[in-house]
């Protein structure tokens, strides 16, 4: 019965027959309920009977035991870190990293008595001198933001495991329609479940998906510090993943088009997208990956003013700062020097779930109105 994603989506964890012969799973507001004996479900706990619908619907969908929602990606991520490290403990992060996850370490984790060292996602070398005896825990992403790096994910996997690390990974950009961390040995899967989970840019929430003993630690922590998501954002949120598969594929979808236009335009220096064959990691993620995801990046030939120009000329994508939503969106960013032939003024495409016609049309015209170009 559930033998493809876009099935698993819908009917994942699904009670059959529902409370009260409901197709779709009671929202119950309620933050307290009456008990005999043990212990009452309470909505910080994250026990109220629609937050544990929405943790069987996520654990479905990553293929994981069990789940626990957040109330925000950096809820995920920093409460997944601290149920793994201690203070005196070090960290392995091993990515780009969103901008929320470098700040949380930059800032937080000296206080904290943690110690980290930043490495290259795809060089096993740079995680082997990183390890110290201290080391308990390894951080990755699926695909990078916005250089949409792929690394070793299944290496960085059986690297953990094999010096008895924890290994964790943010899986925001890939979805698990696009990867299933479990699937090659990740301890813990994150994330922003603002992004794609939900997919309508109207909740804030986040995810942790894991083995039933660790999922019961993140979940302590959860409780102790009071991070868990509110009711109606879970029922919100198990609503928003019926439709996952489909917005996923078409995104990728978009993505893959509008990416193929621009390479090789004469307003394009350069472009980043998994799904095109000059992408350094495409071999690699094309062995890994059921698609390649929804994000890429591109730098305009003219500098700011090019990028500039060509955000302002859109008429679809919004220029906003996010992604994974159906709505298109655009964001300019300055990749400074160390980005290759990306360093330097680039924009970053989220593709939303428009036609691909539509979405390519306006790029063309965008790009035609670069100052570059005359
Ligand atoms: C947005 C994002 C986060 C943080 O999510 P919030 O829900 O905004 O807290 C974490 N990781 C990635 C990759 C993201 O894109």
């Amino acid at each position: 019965m559930t033998d493809t994603f876009e099935t698993l989506a819908v009917h994942g964890g699904e009670p059959r027959p529902a409370a009260g012969g409901s197709v779709v799973f009671p929202l119950f507001q309620g933050t307290v309920f009456e008990t005999d004996r043990g212990e009452a479900p309470y909505s910080r706990l994250g026990t109220n009977p629609t937050q544990r619908h929405l943790h069987r619907r996520l654990a479905a969908l990553e293929g994981a035991e069990a789940a626990v929602a957040t109330a925000s990606g950096m809820g995920a991520i920093t409460t997944a870190l601290h149920s793994v490290l201690a203070a005196g403990d070090h960290l392995i992060a091993a990515g780009e990293f969103y901008g929320g996850t470098h700040r949380f370490l930059t800032e937080h984790a000296a206080r904290l008595g943690w110690t980290w060292d930043l490495v290259n996602p795809g060089d096993p070398g740079a995680w082997r001198e990183a390890l110290r005896p201290n080391t308990k825990a390894f951080l990755t992403e699926t695909i990078t933001n916005p250089l949409t790096a792929v690394g070793d994910l299944a290496g960085a996997a059986r690297f953990a495991r094999a010096h008895a690390l924890t290994s964790l990974i943010d899986n925001t950009l890939a979805t698990p329609v696009v990867f299933r961390p479990h699937s090659v040995g990740f301890d813990l899967v994150c994330h922003s479940a603002t992004k794609a989970l939900n997919g309508h840019s109207d909740l804030t929430a986040g995810a942790v998906t894991g083995s039933r003993e660790r999922i019961a630690r993140v979940a302590a922590v959860l409780g102790s510090y009071g991070a868990s998501l509110d009711p109606h954002a879970a029922f919100l949120l198990a609503r928003g993943l019926k439709t996952l598969a489909l917005r996923v594929r078409r995104q990728n979808e978009n993505a893959q088009a509008v990416a193929e236009l621009l390479d090789g335009h004469d307003a394009v220096a350069a472009v980043r997208y998994p799904g095109l064959p000059g992408h350094p990691d495409h071999r690699r993620a094309a062995g890994l990956l059921d698609g390649f995801g929804s994000v890429l990046a591109f730098r305009p030939h003219g500098g700011a003013s090019a990028a500039e120009a060509i955000v302002k000329a859109l008429r679809l994508p919004y220029a906003a700062p996010s992604l994974g939503g159906v709505e298109s969106l655009v964001t300019r960013l300055d990749l400074g020097a160390a980005a290759g032939d990306m360093s330097g003024e680039a924009v970053r495409f989220s593709a939303g779930i428009e036609g691909a016609d539509d979405l390519v049309a306006d790029f063309a015209q965008a790009l035609a109105q670069s100052p570059a170009l005359v």
